[in-house]
């Protein structure tokens, strides 16, 4: 095998690696567009804190406020809301 042929295999490689990123690197985008909330994990999606002591007792999450979602790192880090 010649070098200009194993370039031209290597610029061929290169290029699919890129493009394969590319393409899932997209789709990481479109699924953070449209599900940009993850269930809190400290609270399990629940939104409340229990009590140890006290099982019928609850306060708010205090990493959610309450709410259960949280924004998942993906959508945190690259802005996209
Ligand atoms: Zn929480």
């Amino acid at each position: 095998m010649s070098i200009l042929t194993a370039l031209a295999a290597l610029a061929l490689w290169l290029t699919l690696l890129a493009l394969l990123t590319f393409t899932l690197l997209a789709a990481y985008r479109v699924s953070l567009k449209r599900h940009p909330y993850t269930d809190c994990r400290r609270c399990k999606g629940t939104g409340e804190r229990r009590s140890r002591l006290f099982a019928h007792t609850f306060g708010y999450c205090p990493d959610c406020v309450g709410t259960g979602h949280k924004l998942r790192a993906g959508a945190r880090l690259l802005n996209v809301r």
